[in-house]
Protein backbone atom coordinates (compact mmCIF):
# COMPACT_ATOMS: atom_id res chain seq x y z
CA UNK A 1 0.00 0.00 0.00
CA UNK A 2 1.45 3.40 -0.74
CA UNK A 3 2.78 5.46 2.25
CA UNK A 4 1.19 8.19 3.55
CA UNK A 5 3.36 11.33 3.76
CA UNK A 6 3.12 15.04 5.17
CA UNK A 7 5.52 17.22 4.60
CA UNK A 8 5.58 20.38 7.52
CA UNK A 9 7.59 23.42 6.75
CA UNK A 10 6.13 22.65 2.73
CA UNK A 11 6.52 26.42 1.75
CA UNK A 12 10.52 26.33 2.22
CA UNK A 13 12.70 25.47 0.02
CA UNK A 14 13.43 21.90 0.41
CA UNK A 15 9.65 21.68 1.27
CA UNK A 16 9.01 22.16 -2.02
CA UNK A 17 11.57 19.84 -3.24
CA UNK A 18 10.14 17.56 -1.23
CA UNK A 19 6.83 17.87 -2.25
CA UNK A 20 7.75 17.01 -5.59
CA UNK A 21 9.47 14.43 -4.43
CA UNK A 22 6.26 12.80 -2.92
CA UNK A 23 4.64 13.23 -6.24
CA UNK A 24 6.89 11.81 -8.60
CA UNK A 25 7.53 8.50 -6.10
CA UNK A 26 4.97 5.93 -6.93
CA UNK A 27 5.38 4.03 -3.94
CA UNK A 28 3.91 7.31 -1.51
CA UNK A 29 1.30 10.02 -1.69
CA UNK A 30 0.80 13.72 -0.12
CA UNK A 31 -1.91 13.85 2.24
CA UNK A 32 -1.22 16.65 4.65
CA UNK A 33 0.89 20.11 4.36
CA UNK A 34 2.01 22.61 6.73
CA UNK A 35 3.80 25.91 7.02
CA UNK A 36 4.27 28.61 10.06
CA UNK A 37 0.84 30.02 11.21
CA UNK A 38 2.38 33.18 9.58
CA UNK A 39 2.49 31.91 5.99
CA UNK A 40 1.36 33.45 2.63
CA UNK A 41 0.87 30.02 1.37
CA UNK A 42 -1.77 28.92 4.12
CA UNK A 43 -4.73 27.63 2.27
CA UNK A 44 -3.35 27.09 -1.18
CA UNK A 45 -2.51 23.84 -2.55
CA UNK A 46 0.90 22.16 -1.90
CA UNK A 47 1.15 21.14 -5.43
CA UNK A 48 0.72 24.18 -6.75
CA UNK A 49 3.30 25.94 -4.37
CA UNK A 50 6.04 23.48 -5.51
CA UNK A 51 5.01 23.77 -8.92
CA UNK A 52 3.96 20.16 -9.59
CA UNK A 53 -0.61 19.91 -10.70
CA UNK A 54 -2.64 20.56 -7.53
CA UNK A 55 -2.48 17.74 -5.49
CA UNK A 56 -5.67 18.77 -3.83
CA UNK A 57 -3.83 19.49 -0.27
CA UNK A 58 -3.84 22.46 0.63
CA UNK A 59 -1.30 24.04 3.32
CA UNK A 60 -2.50 24.48 6.52
CA UNK A 61 -0.76 25.33 10.33
CA UNK A 62 -2.20 21.79 12.00
CA UNK A 63 0.64 20.39 12.61
CA UNK A 64 -1.64 17.82 14.73
CA UNK A 65 -4.09 17.17 12.25
CA UNK A 66 -0.85 16.52 9.72
CA UNK A 67 0.96 13.87 11.93
CA UNK A 68 -2.39 12.13 12.87
CA UNK A 69 -3.29 11.47 8.84
CA UNK A 70 0.10 10.15 7.94
CA UNK A 71 2.46 7.06 8.31
CA UNK A 72 5.35 9.30 8.04
CA UNK A 73 5.48 13.14 8.17
CA UNK A 74 8.85 14.80 6.87
CA UNK A 75 10.82 18.34 8.58
CA UNK A 76 13.19 20.51 6.96
CA UNK A 77 12.24 23.56 9.05
CA UNK A 78 13.91 25.16 11.99
CA UNK A 79 15.15 23.54 15.47
CA UNK A 80 12.28 24.73 17.60
CA UNK A 81 9.53 23.59 14.82
CA UNK A 82 11.61 20.21 15.14
CA UNK A 83 11.23 19.60 18.23
CA UNK A 84 7.63 20.26 18.53
CA UNK A 85 6.90 17.97 15.43
CA UNK A 86 9.19 15.04 17.47
CA UNK A 87 6.52 15.19 19.81
CA UNK A 88 3.98 14.83 18.26
CA UNK A 89 5.47 12.16 16.44
CA UNK A 90 5.69 10.60 19.90
CA UNK A 91 2.36 11.15 20.37
CA UNK A 92 0.68 10.35 16.77
CA UNK A 93 2.97 7.30 16.14
CA UNK A 94 4.12 8.63 13.16
CA UNK A 95 7.18 8.02 11.73
CA UNK A 96 9.84 11.39 11.51
CA UNK A 97 12.37 12.26 9.29
CA UNK A 98 13.79 15.48 9.68
CA UNK A 99 16.98 17.34 7.94
CA UNK A 100 16.72 20.07 10.12
CA UNK A 101 20.58 21.32 10.97
CA UNK A 102 21.56 24.06 13.55
CA UNK A 103 19.85 21.50 16.60
CA UNK A 104 21.56 22.26 19.99
CA UNK A 105 22.47 19.50 22.78
CA UNK A 106 18.63 20.02 24.00
CA UNK A 107 17.63 19.66 20.93
CA UNK A 108 19.50 16.79 20.25
CA UNK A 109 17.75 15.44 23.52
CA UNK A 110 14.69 15.88 22.70
CA UNK A 111 14.49 13.98 19.69
CA UNK A 112 16.05 11.47 22.01
CA UNK A 113 13.16 11.30 23.60
CA UNK A 114 10.78 11.26 21.31
CA UNK A 115 12.41 8.50 19.53
CA UNK A 116 11.84 6.13 22.72
CA UNK A 117 8.63 5.40 21.06
CA UNK A 118 8.45 6.15 17.02
CA UNK A 119 11.22 5.66 14.45
CA UNK A 120 12.86 9.16 13.85
CA UNK A 121 15.45 9.04 11.08
CA UNK A 122 17.77 12.32 11.48
CA UNK A 123 20.64 13.70 9.49
CA UNK A 124 22.20 16.12 8.57
CA UNK A 125 22.78 15.78 5.03
CA UNK A 126 20.33 12.99 3.40
CA UNK A 127 22.59 12.48 0.28
CA UNK A 128 23.68 8.78 -0.53
CA UNK A 129 27.51 10.85 -1.80
CA UNK A 130 27.73 12.62 1.69
CA UNK A 131 27.05 9.58 3.35
CA UNK A 132 29.67 7.70 1.78
CA UNK A 133 31.77 10.73 2.12
CA UNK A 134 31.36 10.44 6.21
CA UNK A 135 32.39 6.91 5.88
CA UNK A 136 35.41 7.68 3.68
CA UNK A 137 36.20 10.22 6.27
CA UNK A 138 36.41 8.32 8.69
CA UNK A 139 38.55 5.45 7.32
CA UNK A 140 40.93 7.56 6.22
CA UNK A 141 41.15 9.75 9.72
CA UNK A 142 41.56 5.97 11.48
CA UNK A 143 44.76 5.50 8.66
CA UNK A 144 46.36 8.24 8.26
CA UNK A 145 46.99 9.33 11.98
CA UNK A 146 47.55 12.74 13.64
CA UNK A 147 50.28 13.50 12.04
CA UNK A 148 48.04 14.99 9.52
CA UNK A 149 46.15 17.97 9.63
CA UNK A 150 42.16 17.84 9.37
CA UNK A 151 40.72 20.63 7.44
CA UNK A 152 36.85 20.94 6.77
CA UNK A 153 35.88 23.06 4.46
CA UNK A 154 32.56 24.00 3.31
CA UNK A 155 30.56 26.78 0.54
CA UNK A 156 26.76 27.16 0.76
CA UNK A 157 24.60 29.76 -0.90
CA UNK A 158 23.70 33.49 1.17
CA UNK A 159 20.39 32.02 2.75
CA UNK A 160 21.74 29.72 4.98
CA UNK A 161 21.69 30.94 8.67
CA UNK A 162 23.85 28.10 10.49
CA UNK A 163 27.38 27.24 10.38
CA UNK A 164 29.44 25.35 9.70
CA UNK A 165 26.80 23.31 8.36
CA UNK A 166 25.45 20.19 10.17
CA UNK A 167 27.28 18.35 7.30
CA UNK A 168 30.64 19.97 7.93
CA UNK A 169 30.03 19.06 11.88
CA UNK A 170 29.18 15.48 10.79
CA UNK A 171 31.96 15.39 8.84
CA UNK A 172 33.98 16.79 11.81
CA UNK A 173 32.26 14.35 13.98
CA UNK A 174 33.79 10.97 11.50
CA UNK A 175 36.92 12.08 11.53
CA UNK A 176 37.23 12.25 15.14
CA UNK A 177 35.92 9.17 15.44
CA UNK A 178 38.52 7.94 13.31
CA UNK A 179 40.82 9.41 15.71
CA UNK A 180 39.17 8.26 18.80
CA UNK A 181 38.57 11.31 20.40
CA UNK A 182 35.31 13.27 20.46
CA UNK A 183 34.45 16.57 18.33
CA UNK A 184 34.55 19.06 20.90
CA UNK A 185 37.77 18.46 22.09
CA UNK A 186 39.50 19.54 19.46
CA UNK A 187 37.50 21.38 17.28
CA UNK A 188 38.76 25.09 16.12
CA UNK A 189 36.25 26.87 14.28
CA UNK A 190 37.59 30.65 14.09
CA UNK A 191 41.47 31.58 13.02
CA UNK A 192 42.00 35.34 13.08
CA UNK A 193 44.77 37.88 13.60
CA UNK A 194 47.98 36.52 15.40
CA UNK A 195 46.58 32.57 15.97
CA UNK A 196 50.13 31.16 16.69
CA UNK A 197 51.25 27.97 14.87
CA UNK A 198 48.48 25.39 14.37
CA UNK A 199 48.56 22.91 16.97
CA UNK A 200 49.24 19.12 16.75
CA UNK A 201 45.38 16.67 16.45
CA UNK A 202 43.36 19.58 15.80
CA UNK A 203 40.33 19.18 13.19
CA UNK A 204 39.97 23.27 11.89
CA UNK A 205 36.48 23.93 10.19
CA UNK A 206 36.71 26.92 7.40
CA UNK A 207 32.77 28.19 5.99
CA UNK A 208 32.28 30.32 2.74
CA UNK A 209 28.68 31.61 1.95
CA UNK A 210 27.55 32.96 -0.91
CA UNK A 211 25.57 33.03 -4.53
CA UNK A 212 22.80 29.66 -4.64
CA UNK A 213 25.18 27.11 -3.73
CA UNK A 214 24.17 24.15 -3.02
CA UNK A 215 26.40 22.63 -0.73
CA UNK A 216 30.11 21.65 -1.48
CA UNK A 217 32.24 20.10 1.54
CA UNK A 218 35.75 19.13 1.39
CA UNK A 219 37.99 17.03 3.84
CA UNK A 220 41.59 17.51 3.83
CA UNK A 221 44.21 15.59 5.38
CA UNK A 222 47.07 17.66 5.31
CA UNK A 223 50.74 15.59 5.84
CA UNK A 224 54.37 17.00 5.51
CA UNK A 225 54.88 16.37 1.55
CA UNK A 226 51.49 15.29 0.28
CA UNK A 227 47.60 16.09 0.37
CA UNK A 228 44.70 14.49 0.64
CA UNK A 229 41.17 15.73 -0.44
CA UNK A 230 37.52 14.36 -0.27
CA UNK A 231 35.19 16.86 -1.91
CA UNK A 232 31.42 15.94 -2.99
CA UNK A 233 29.55 18.60 -4.50
CA UNK A 234 25.66 18.76 -4.60
CA UNK A 235 24.33 20.39 -7.75
CA UNK A 236 20.13 20.15 -6.81
CA UNK A 237 18.71 19.83 -3.36
CA UNK A 238 16.56 16.75 -5.22
CA UNK A 239 19.47 14.79 -3.84
CA UNK A 240 17.75 15.17 -0.34
CA UNK A 241 14.48 15.00 -1.16
CA UNK A 242 14.91 11.88 -2.36
CA UNK A 243 17.00 10.56 0.30
CA UNK A 244 14.71 12.03 3.00
CA UNK A 245 11.46 9.77 0.58
CA UNK A 246 13.74 7.00 0.97
CA UNK A 247 14.05 7.34 4.41
CA UNK A 248 10.55 7.19 4.89
CA UNK A 249 9.98 3.87 3.27
CA UNK A 250 12.74 2.21 5.09
CA UNK A 251 11.63 3.37 8.21
CA UNK A 252 7.92 1.85 7.82
CA UNK A 253 7.56 -1.00 10.66
CA UNK A 254 11.15 -1.00 11.89
CA UNK A 255 11.48 -0.34 15.63
CA UNK A 256 11.57 3.19 17.51
CA UNK A 257 15.02 3.93 17.29
CA UNK A 258 17.31 7.42 16.96
CA UNK A 259 18.06 6.38 13.15
CA UNK A 260 20.61 7.69 10.39
CA UNK A 261 21.06 7.79 6.88
CA UNK A 262 23.69 5.32 7.69
CA UNK A 263 20.97 3.02 8.62
CA UNK A 264 18.90 4.54 5.58
CA UNK A 265 21.32 3.24 2.79
CA UNK A 266 22.98 0.43 4.73
CA UNK A 267 26.41 1.64 5.87
CA UNK A 268 26.25 1.50 9.51
P1 LIG B 1 13.66 27.47 4.41
O1 LIG B 1 13.78 28.63 5.36
O2 LIG B 1 13.53 27.74 2.93
O3 LIG B 1 12.39 26.57 4.82
C1 LIG B 1 11.97 26.33 6.14
C2 LIG B 1 10.46 26.27 6.15
O4 LIG B 1 10.00 25.84 7.42
C3 LIG B 1 9.81 27.65 5.87
O5 LIG B 1 8.79 27.53 4.91
C4 LIG B 1 9.25 28.01 7.25
O6 LIG B 1 8.14 28.88 7.18
C5 LIG B 1 8.90 26.63 7.77
N1 LIG B 1 8.68 26.59 9.22
C6 LIG B 1 9.37 27.21 10.22
N2 LIG B 1 8.80 26.94 11.41
C7 LIG B 1 7.73 26.15 11.17
C8 LIG B 1 6.74 25.56 12.00
N3 LIG B 1 6.75 25.71 13.32
N4 LIG B 1 5.80 24.79 11.41
C9 LIG B 1 5.75 24.61 10.07
N5 LIG B 1 6.67 25.17 9.23
C10 LIG B 1 7.65 25.92 9.78
O7 LIG B 1 14.92 26.54 4.70
P2 LIG B 1 15.51 25.34 3.85
O8 LIG B 1 16.64 25.82 2.99
O9 LIG B 1 14.40 24.57 3.21
O10 LIG B 1 16.18 24.47 5.01
C11 LIG B 1 15.42 23.98 6.11
C12 LIG B 1 16.33 23.17 7.02
O11 LIG B 1 16.78 21.99 6.35
C13 LIG B 1 17.61 23.89 7.46
O12 LIG B 1 17.90 23.51 8.79
C14 LIG B 1 18.66 23.35 6.50
O13 LIG B 1 19.98 23.45 6.99
C15 LIG B 1 18.22 21.93 6.40
N6 LIG B 1 18.69 21.19 5.21
C16 LIG B 1 19.05 19.89 5.43
C17 LIG B 1 19.41 19.08 4.38
C18 LIG B 1 19.69 17.62 4.66
O14 LIG B 1 19.98 16.85 3.72
N7 LIG B 1 19.57 17.17 5.92
C19 LIG B 1 19.46 19.59 3.09
C20 LIG B 1 19.09 20.93 2.88
C21 LIG B 1 18.69 21.72 3.96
Amino acid sequence: MEMKIAVVGAGGRMGRMLVREAFRNESCHLVAATDRADSDLLGQDAGSVAGVPALGVAVTEDARAAFSAADAVIDFTTPAATVAHAELAAETGAILVSGTTGLGEADQAALEAAAARVPIVWAPNMSLGVNLLMALTEQVARALGPEYDIEILEMHHRHKVDAPSGTALGLGRAAAAGRGVPLGDVSEHVRHGHTGARADGRIGFAVLRGGDVVGDHTVMFAGAGERLELTHKASSREIFARGAVTACLWARGRAPGLYGMKDVLGLA
